[in-house]
């Protein structure tokens, strides 16, 4: 998916002033946002308060919808520079095509991950036939300096490993969760992981320490250390734990994430992560000229950059 704000703020974050050291409970409400002409979406990340969680530094929930009588998700090919874009659905299927030639249908439970690396273009639509339901998240993970020129990939993986304890089932998305390891090809040390609880599950996820980690509930509710979490909305967590207990009364759906705290101060402006002002208006100018991103093929007219805010991009801290 793309962030298609026509306005799209600065967003400053990295470095490690504001990590939180020892566990915490910071609470986030999705803010609303439109994408495109039909698709609504909560964004998590970045927040007024948070901008990173490990590398993930982007995050939208959107749905359940009932897309049955409209065209669903139609993001147009669009480009995306020093990022990784994973695509996890709960119910729906999305069209994925990309620069690289990738043309592959994404359905729940399967692991949608495009490297954009040095550049990258593609496109996101419901198929014109698709399940009534459009439920999942959009989530972007930032690489790190000595990995975000790497060539573009897209991958697609329908067997992810699975962690379980009572009423609980982790599935590994990204990165590592006690010992199991998505297939997904990461650069930072990190886990994304979809956690189903049953009704009256009371289990235990196994942490890192040295990770800092934030919970979004898909959907239903649950209990985390007294605090309950709503779905929609976020808690991040800091770093120092190393397990940490889940309960639900009435069965839910929970994202994990988390890792090490990203230490290198980046620059986010539309859908490019970059490490300063020029990069960004580099890239702008690349996608305008089409010179850098390639063109996807079959998925109609590329978006347009919205113009870029006055004044210079500067990398800045983790919050606001
Ligand atoms: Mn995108």
């Amino acid at each position: 998916m793309s962030n298609l704000d026509r306005t799209p703020p600065l967003t400053q974050c990295g470095g490690l002033a504001d990590v939180a050291t020892r566990p915490v409970h910071e609470f986030f409400a999705g803010r609303e946002v439109l994408l495109g002409e039909s698709t609504k979406v909560r964004r998590l990340l970045p927040n007024l308060g948070r901008r990173l969680v490990g590398p993930w530094c982007f995050v939208d929930h959107y749905g359940p919808d009932d897309i049955a009588s409209g065209p669903g998700m139609q993001v147009p090919p669009h480009p995306h520079c020093g990022l990784q874009t994973v695509s996890w659905l709960l119910d729906g299927e999305v069209h994925h095509r990309d620069s690289i030639g990738s043309d592959q249908h994404i359905r729940p439970g399967e692991l949608g991950l495009m490297t954009s690396g040095q550049g990258i273009a593609h496109a996101e639509m419901s198929p014109p036939t698709h399940p009534a339901l459009l439920h999942g998240v959009q989530l972007w993970v930032a690489l790190p300096d000595g990995s975000r020129a790497v060539a573009p990939a897209w991958e697609h993986h329908v067997e992810l490993p699975v962690l379980s304890d009572t009423g609980l089932t982790a599935t590994v998305i990204m990165g590592e969760l006690g010992g199991a390891v998505s297939p997904g090809r990461t650069y930072a040390p990190m886990v994304g992981a979809d956690v189903a609880l049953e009704p009256d599950a009371d289990g235990l996820l196994p942490l890192q320490p040295e990770f800092e980690y934030a919970l979004l509930a898909m959907s239903g509710s649950v209990e985390i250390e007294n605090a309950t979490l709503a779905v929609g909305s976020m808690l991040y967590l800091g770093c120092g734990r190393s397990d940490l207990r889940l309960r639900s009364a009435a069965g839910a759906r929970v994202l994990l994430l988390g890792g090490v705290p990203f230490e290198e101060q980046i620059v986010m402006w539309w859908n490019f992560v970059a490490r300063s002002n020029e990069e960004i208006v580099e890239a702008r100018e690349q996608w305008a000229n089409a010179t850098r991103f390639g063109a996807v093929r079959g998925a109609g007219d590329p978006l347009a950059a919205p113009p870029l805010p006055a004044g210079r991009l500067k990398p800045g801290g983790r919050v606001r």
